[in-house]
């Protein structure tokens, strides 16, 4: 035990991406999307994990995040997806790292890189179909195609693949999806007349391999799935993934607190009867939102109990009723297990990081993220099936 920890079980997250390849359904690559430190679960066990289950490819956003996985052994595919110009590409393109270009700017720079290391890069090719975030925009990608595919015959680099990520994929209705789709089937037919042979194809995330088949392509870029998250409320209802984090502390302390006294900064909760405090030690220096403060609950001896007042830079109170009991009606300690959010188990149903979500209109993606800071990380490996 340790003052603040997240618990990340590896044997969920093994167990999540065997379940997304099975239903991603043969001939589909899976590509596990480890960025942002494996949103919040630690990126390189993640990426240990999830080729131990069988993912094809690891996805990230930058160059150092894709070099930082070879450092520490991953010899497989990897692909990039966010670079700035003036960035040095050599580390990555020596490491055979697979690199997004959205410009033709891009393309050089990477050619560039290339010489200098004496390697041919791998690029890949990302057309923007409506997200209107990166990507080479529908107007600029012909002629996109057609000059990288010539400096691909000059032997300057090679084109391993072709993509674009979906606006609305939790939502298979929204008109946007089916334009989306369609958009990129032209852009593919366009890459391959110019001549590019690309060894994988892809437009999927979580909600768009889970929701609609026909994005699935060549492979499938899952993230959220993998850590047992929802992409949105409902979409992986029924399918068996199991979240992989648990965020916990240990009680720093207990004492009564008469009516009318006020909580934490500004006074924002005031008692209105005699009541049982318990000091947590974490805050938003660690990520936990300042604005759960008076909005969130977390798991103390058996129950929910509500955060009161603030939460601040180290520390949030919760209020642990009248008598300070837990379920079997014993006087809660300092040193309980605090639960900030986990997997639903029969025991403790809740909060789970899409509990803390909502009463935060905000997403799961951005709860397990931004927990970090001087939360200790404990890899457990339950193979995803026990202590439930
Ligand atoms: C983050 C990201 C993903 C993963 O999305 P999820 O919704 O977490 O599955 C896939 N592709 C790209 C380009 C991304 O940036």
């Amino acid at each position: 035990m340790s003052r603040a920890e997240l618990l990340v079980d590896l044997g969920a997250i093994r167990h999540n991406v065997r379940r997304l390849r099975e239903i991603a359904g043969p001939g589909v690559a899976m590509m596990t999307v480890v960025k942002a430190d494996g949103y919040g679960h630690g990126m390189v066990p993640v990426a240990r994990a999830a080729r131990e289950a069988g993912a094809d490819w690891l996805g990230v956003a930058t160059l150092d995040e894709a070099v930082a996985l070879r450092a520490c052994g991953d010899t497989g595919p990897v692909l990039c997806w966010l670079t700035v110009p003036g960035e040095d590409y050599r580390p990555a393109v020596a490491a055979g790292i697979d690199i997004t270009a959205y410009t033709l700017g891009e393309v050089a720079e990477i050619i560039s890189a290339g010489v200098a290391v004496d390697a041919v890069p791998r690029v890949q090719l990302k057309v923007d179909t409506g997200l209107s975030r990166g990507g080479a925009g529908l107007a600029a990608w012909p002629e996109f195609v057609r000059a990288a595919a010539e400096a691909e015959r000059a032997g300057r680099l090679r084109l391993t693949g072709v993509w674009s990520h979906l606006a609305t994929a939790d939502d298979p209705d929204h008109p946007a999806l089916a334009l989306q789709e369609k958009r990129f089937a032209d852009a593919v037919a366009i890459a391959r007349e110019a001549g590019l042979r690309p060894e994988v194809v892809h437009l999927a995330n979580s909600a768009g391999t889970v929701l609609t088949p026909s994005t699935r392509y060549d492979l499938v870029r899952c993230g959220i799935a993998t850590y047992g998250l929802d992409p949105a409320p409902g979409v992986t209802e029924g399918l068996d993934l199991r979240p992989a984090m648990t965020a916990r502390a240990d009680l720093a302390l207990v004492k009564r607190l008469a009516a009318g006294e006020g909580v934490s900064y500004g006074h924002t909760w005031v008692a209105e009867r005699d009541t049982v405090v318990g000091l947590v030690p974490v805050g938003y220096g660690e990520g936990v939102l300042r604005a759960a403060g008076n909005r969130v609950n977390v798991w103390i001896g058996g129950a929910e109990r509500p955060i009161r007042g603030r939460v601040c830079m180290d520390q949030f109170v919760v209020d642990l009723g009248p008598d300070g009991l837990d379920a079997d009606g014993r006087p809660i300690a300092p040193g309980a297990d605090v639960v900030l959010f986990g997997p639903p188990t029969n025991r403790r149903p809740g909060p789970t990081a899409q509990d803390w979500a909502a009463a935060l209109e905000t997403i799961n993606y951005e709860i397990v993220t931004r927990i970090g800071g001087r939360f200790t990380r404990r890899y457990l490996d339950t193979d995803g099936s026990t202590g439930r």
